[in-house]
């Protein structure tokens, strides 16, 4: 069986950031495991701009900006594999793989860093009633076939989800001709960027419709229609407010799934809100030597930092790989006040802190002239206000290891959102 020090599985952006931050902190024997026809991940059909604008301080489209980091694979002359399915992760780390050329085969790894993304959640996980009808597609499939396929899904649209990509495909398909009539959203609030719905709805004329949800598609060969009401506190469906729109296309943007089955396969424990695995200071699961970064941890807004957490995978993997195998101590769980649903990573061991330690985390709903706050103990080292926080926009506080160096005897790490 072929040995390489550090597999990485996921040839996307965390993938590619992941492979050249291990790379740069000495680890040659790399190889990145891509399924799709060329690495880049979702950021290919991403052919709008916005991107890159912190790592690189310009406005990039998606797949520029991928560009730029495949350009740092290659002058590194790290290895990959396209076309190459990753099957199984045995939890001793092999990785067995297949594609048309070498059948299936076998990697022993020295270090795993998980970077297989997410996928958009079904019209099968929201039980709409109605036919099978063409016309249905997840926001994504539909970006796909127009960036990158050349294909136009329909011409009448509504979009269910607010989140960025469904905010995204309002405006892509307007710009291709079609009529996005509405965009429906569920909860009181977009799960998008603010800057996503002035500059794809707003721009546009598009009406968003909050609190309200596609309660019936109409059509059995092809979308005719769908039926929106307006939903209630407890997102129940309130009688009397059904309207009829006229539609050949119906898009989904009802959530994003980290893509585990691989990682759950091989026994890492799961995080239950992130959907991701549970990590420690250093990235790392629950299988010692076995990282995780990007979307397949937890669904990011933006992708700077998507690879800026990966490059800290990718060196930490890279630390492991020189370092050897360093015993797991059970860290500090990071506890969370007034307003965080999770935070990565989920324990901290402060004696592993060598660098600035981003914890990241989304609030579960919208907030206003607020305050994050670290708290170390009894000692709050971070009191930052926020004037608005929503669940669609990660947050962030910067753990400093001369800030743990004051608490040897350190029990509790708190994030705390407080009122002004
Ligand atoms: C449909 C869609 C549209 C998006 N649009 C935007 C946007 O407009 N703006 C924005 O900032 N963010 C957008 N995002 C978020 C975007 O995904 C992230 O910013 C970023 O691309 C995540 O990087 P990643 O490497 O974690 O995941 P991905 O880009 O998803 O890359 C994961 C890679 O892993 C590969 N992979 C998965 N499983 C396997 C396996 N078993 N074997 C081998 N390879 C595997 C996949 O093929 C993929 O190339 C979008 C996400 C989705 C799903």
């Amino acid at each position: 069986m072929k040995q390489t020090e550090i597999v990485i599985v996921g040839g996307g952006p965390a993938g590619l950031a992941a492979a050249c931050a291990a790379y740069d902190a000495g680890v040659k024997d790399i190889l990145i495991l891509e399924r799709d026809r060329e690495l880049g991940g979702i950021l290919n059909q991403c052919i709008h701009n916005g991107f890159g604008l912190q790592t690189f301080q310009e406005e990039l489209t998606g797949p520029e900006y991928a560009h730029r980091f495949m350009e740092m694979v290659q002058q590194r002359e790290i290895p990959y594999l396209l076309n190459t399915m990753v099957l199984d992760i045995t939890s001793d780390k092999v990785v067995t793989a297949m594609n048309r050329e070498d059948g299936v085969f076998q990697v022993q790894a020295g270090a795993i860093v998980l970077t297989m993304g997410c996928r958009e959640r079904s019209r099968g996980a929201l039980n709409t009633p109605g036919y099978r009808p063409a016309g249905d597609y997840s926001a994504g499939t539909a970006q796909r076939l127009v960036n990158m396929e050349g294909w136009m899904p329909g011409k009448e649209v509504v979009i269910l989800g607010s989140g960025d990509i469904g905010l995204i495909m309002a405006r892509r398909m307007t710009l291709e001709g079609a009529k996005v009539r509405c965009v429906a959203e569920i909860m009181p609030y977009s799960g998008g960027l603010k800057r996503n719905i002035v500059q794809c709805l707003e721009d546009f004329d598009i009406p968003l419709l909050l609190s309200h949800t596609v309660v019936d598609i109409h059509g059995k060969e092809r979308v005719t229609g769908v039926t929106i009401a307006q939903v209630d506190g407890n997102l129940k469906p309130i009688p009397g407010t059904e309207v009829d729109y006229p539609c050949d296309t119906l898009l989904l943007s009802v959530g994003l799934l980290p893509e585990n089955e691989l990682s759950r396969a091989m026994g890492v424990e799961m995080a239950p809100v992130t959907g991701g695995p549970a990590v420690n200071e250093r990235l790392e699961t629950s299988i010692p030597g076995v990282f995780a970064a990007g979307n397949v941890l937890h669904v990011h807004d933006l992708v700077d930092y998507v690879s800026q957490e990966a490059s800290e995978a990718g060196r930490n993997a890279a630390e492991f790989v020189n370092g050897g195998a360093q015993a797991q101590k059970p860290g500090i769980p990071v506890t969370l006040q007034g307003g965080p649903r999770y935070s990565v990573p989920c324990t901290i061991d402060p004696g592993k802190v060598q660098r600035d330690l981003v914890i990241r985390f989304r609030v579960g709903s919208v907030m206003k002239n607020r305050f994050v706050s670290l708290y170390l103990d009894e000692e709050r080292v971070i009191h930052r206000k926020r004037p608005v926080m929503a669940p669609g926009e990660m947050e962030q506080v910067v753990l400093k290891p001369e800030m743990l160096a004051k608490h040897p005897e350190l029990k509790q790490i708190a994030v705390c959102i407080e009122e002004a």
